[in-house]
């Protein structure tokens, strides 16, 4: 009798379900325990795959999508590379806007998955036609048989991660954790799997990570948009400079900010000490566990849940050159022997 071969059908069967390490290093002198759920295990790498394959599926249910029809998106990357990865399985075109500000290597990447991709500037307003969101708009009004992912102002974005993260996480956890802890960008990770936990039991702490020059930490205390708070920073996918429809405020507790530099050096920190490669928003949630615990946080019963949400692959030319970090003055404060390796 012939054997069965062990085989996926295709490469979108490995979406989600992926792992929760423990920390067993970078968190030692603060009190609890401390999980990350290592996104990168998606096979597009990112915590991404969940939305685009979610929202394209649910696409298909409506009968809005087609075979050939076209799905257009704004993106820092990772979210194009996996509709672009999801496109190539189910026979759509994927067209990206993205922005100037995202590393040479996704774009390159993006365009290697068979996506078309305009490249528009980062420091223009989200009204401004040159704007990524604009320049998407058009190209879906102009493009006939085309799907807006939309991934800022679609809750189906919530739905993606209350449907696959929450309940992985609540089940991987047996229920215990304390804390869940997240980087908010469209707020789809951090709004849907908060929304599932807090269910389950409402007294999970839930704290959001922004960046500084992004508007939403204020915008969950004032509940209004201060645009004095809005300037150029470097963190890709963490922060914005608008309030996405996609953040659910009334299921997270609070914001902590944290900095470029910080983050860069905290994500570069997570990998040498944990083995994790880790992207440059798994260093700014690392980060703002590290502020959190010297605050007084966490203690000994604390176990805290936090999202790594891509991998350090994506940040060669970044993070993870010693130039790059040098040229934006990030090895000025720090003892540079210590960072520099020796290179035989
Ligand atoms: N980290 C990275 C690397 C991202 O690309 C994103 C998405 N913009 C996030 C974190 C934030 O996730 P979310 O959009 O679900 O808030």
């Amino acid at each position: 009798m012939k054997q069965e071969i062990d085989a996926y059908n295709n490469v979108l069967e490995l979406v989600g379900q992926t792992p929760i390490i423990k920390l067993n290093r970078i968190a030692n002198d603060f009190q609890g325990e401390f999980y990350a759920k290592f996104e990168a295990f998606n096979p597009g790498h990112s915590t991404k795959d969940r939305i685009a394959l979610y929202i394209i599926e649910q696409a298909e249910k409506k009968g809005i999508l087609k075979p050939g029809d076209t799905i257009v998106e704004t993106t820092s990357g990772n979210t194009g590379f996996s509709i672009a990865m999801v496109s190539i399985i189910k026979g759509y075109e994927c067209i990206l806007a993205v922005s100037s500000k995202s590393s040479k290597d996704k774009i390159d990447m993006l365009r290697a998955m068979g996506a078309k991709v305009y490249v528009c500037p980062a420091h223009v307003s989200a009204d401004d036609p040159r704007s990524y969101y604009q320049v998407a708009r058009r190209i879906h009004e102009e493009t006939k048989g085309s799907v807006y992912i939309n991934q800022y102002f679609n809750e189906l974005n919530i739905d993606a991660h209350y449907t696959s993260t929450g309940p992985e996480i609540w089940k991987q956890t047996n229920g215990q954790l304390t804390h869940f802890i997240a980087c908010s960008g469209t707020g789809g990770t951090i709004s849907g799997t908060a929304r599932f936990l807090k269910e389950q039991n409402p007294n999970i702490k839930v704290i959001g990570v922004d960046a500084y020059g992004s508007v939403l930490k204020k915008y969950h205390e004032t509940g209004e948009l201060d645009k004095d708070e809005i300037y150029p920073y470097r963190i890709e996918g963490l922060g914005k400079n608008l309030i996405p429809t996609a953040t659910d405020f009334d299921v997270i507790d609070k914001f902590v900010k944290v900095t470029d530099e910080e983050s860069a050096h905290t994500a570069r920190e997570v990998s040498k000490t944990e083995g994790l490669f880790v992207g440059y928003t798994s260093g700014a949630v690392m980060q703002a566990i590290k502020q959190l615990a010297a605050d007084g946080e966490f203690d000994e019963n604390s176990k805290v849940v936090m999202i790594f949400p891509d991998h350090g692959s994506r940040y060669m030319s970044k993070i993870y050159s010693d130039e790059w970090m040098r040229d934006q003055g990030f090895f000025d404060s720090v003892n540079i022997e210590e960072e520099i390796q020796i290179e035989y």
